[in-house]
């Protein structure tokens, strides 16, 4: 039996100074040297490029995605606008629609090297469990290319939303995986504790992990994410509790910023940051200078706190027009609105969606070792930071042992005879 099923060839690997070669039996990498003299029935020939674990999303929105054309324009451009518009689409979905616009913006994701994600999906009276049924059909049809964890998302709120709880029962027993939660949208700073309640009542009876949206919005009194990290650890939920957006973070002032980091880092939370979205919907009633809406992010990593970034929206009413579900795009974005550019922010960028937004989700086996799942990409790139300057094309997806995917654009000039002098 050969020793190898797949063999990559003369791949740039960070951390190795010289080019490697990744050996693949089944599923797992089972050796990276400089030089494999074995041969497998498939071979890449990497060429020098980049090779990076496959990239995780760690928050996205697969039942809204693709419906901006559908529906009237977000003329506020606000969050609650949004959300608005998409109540009335929302009664209307059909399990196949959904199913069908989630299922091709995973391929989108794949193709972009994307194999491991997570999805937040609207569980509530309007569309009852369709978004859920929807998304877990687009997770049957692409299993073949990747995993898709679910979290079952209350945007319409628990509280002002009666027979919400009841529904997010069903969908952790349906398949959902994660307990959501939107705390800041109830109407009182009251009812925002009892969802935070409700949620950790619902997540512990499934023993499900727990990712909420969390004070979107740029009201610096919104206090529900302290009020999170303080259930986390009343519950010994340690390590097992996302917060997404938290954009409140960044209009708080400096001491209360400070205290509320310490008590997520003691929590051991993860954050996840949407800058797409955020700079599309935050500062909308400012009139200059306008707030970017983008938590953090740099605190947070001084603090040791795990943060990651996301694509969170698709050609939605959050956030039309834009979005095709490309890490290295988002991450081009980040790096703006985070004003990185040093080496070390670079590499915190690109571990933002790899390692740790697999941190984020749990996910086991991953990254480019000896026995990890060999899920990885060659990217047309050298380094990282010329992958995200470029969103090189991912030239070769690798989930799990097999090639997935692969993307080659090719560019022509095409010159005078005599090159560029003039006549
Ligand atoms: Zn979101």
């Amino acid at each position: 039996m050969a020793a190898f099923d797949l063999i990559i060839r003369r791949g740039r690997l960070e951390g190795h100074a010289p080019l490697q070669d990744v050996g693949v039996r089944g599923a797992r990498f089972t050796r990276i040297a400089d030089r494999i003299r074995e041969r497998a029935a498939v071979e890449l020939d990497a060429d020098g490029r980049l090779v990076t674990p496959t990239f995780v999303e760690p928050h996205i929105h697969l039942d809204k995605v693709l419906m901006a054309a559908r529906v009237r324009p977000n003329h506020s451009g606000t969050l609650t606008e949004a959300i608005q518009i998409l109540q009335d689409a929302k009664r209307h979905y059909t399990v196949a629609d959904v199913a069908s616009r989630a299922t091709q913006v995973i391929e989108w994701a794949v193709s972009h090297g994307v194999t491991t994600l997570r999805t937040h999906v609207d569980v509530d009276p309007l569309g009852g469990l369709t978004p859920l049924l929807g998304v877990l059909e687009a997770r049957r049809r692409t299993r073949d290319l990747c995993t898709v964890q679910i979290v079952a998302f209350p945007q319409e709120g628990i509280i002002k939303s009666p027979g919400t709880a009841r529904l997010l029962d069903q969908a952790l027993r349906r398949g959902a995986d994660v307990m959501g939660g939107m705390p800041y949208n109830e109407a009182t700073p009251t009812d925002s504790v009892r969802h935070l309640e409700m949620a950790f009542a619902l997540a512990r009876r499934h023993g499900a992990p727990i990712d909420m949206h969390v004070d979107e919005t740029d009201d610096p009194h919104a206090r529900t994410l302290a009020e999170l990290a303080a259930l986390a650890l009343r519950f010994r939920y340690k390590n097992r509790v996302t917060a997404g957006h938290v954009c409140a973070l960044a209009a708080y002032d400096d001491p209360y910023a400070a205290k509320v980091i310490a008590l997520l880092a003691e929590a051991q939370m993860h954050v996840v940051t949407n800058p797409a979205t955020n700079l599309m919907l935050q500062g909308r009633f400012d009139r200059s200078p306008i707030r970017r809406g983008v938590t953090r992010v740099k605190d947070l990593v001084a603090a040791g706190v795990n943060v990651a970034f996301g694509q969170d929206c698709v050609m939605d009413t959050f956030y039309p027009t834009w979005g095709q579900a490309d890490p290295l795009e988002v991450g081009l974005i980040t790096a703006h609105a985070l004003q990185f550019t040093q080496p070390a922010e670079l590499h915190t960028l690109s571990q933002m969606c790899t390692a740790n937004a697999a941190r984020v989700l749990g996910a086991r086996g991953y990254g480019l070792g000896v026995g990890a799942v060999a899920s990885c990409n060659i990217v047309d790139a050298h380094s990282f930071a010329d992958a995200f300057r470029t969103r090189a094309d991912r030239r070769y997806v690798v989930f799990r042992g097999r090639v997935v995917a692969e993307t080659t654009t090719v560019s022509k000039l095409h010159r005078r005879v005599g090159g560029g002098r003039s006549a």
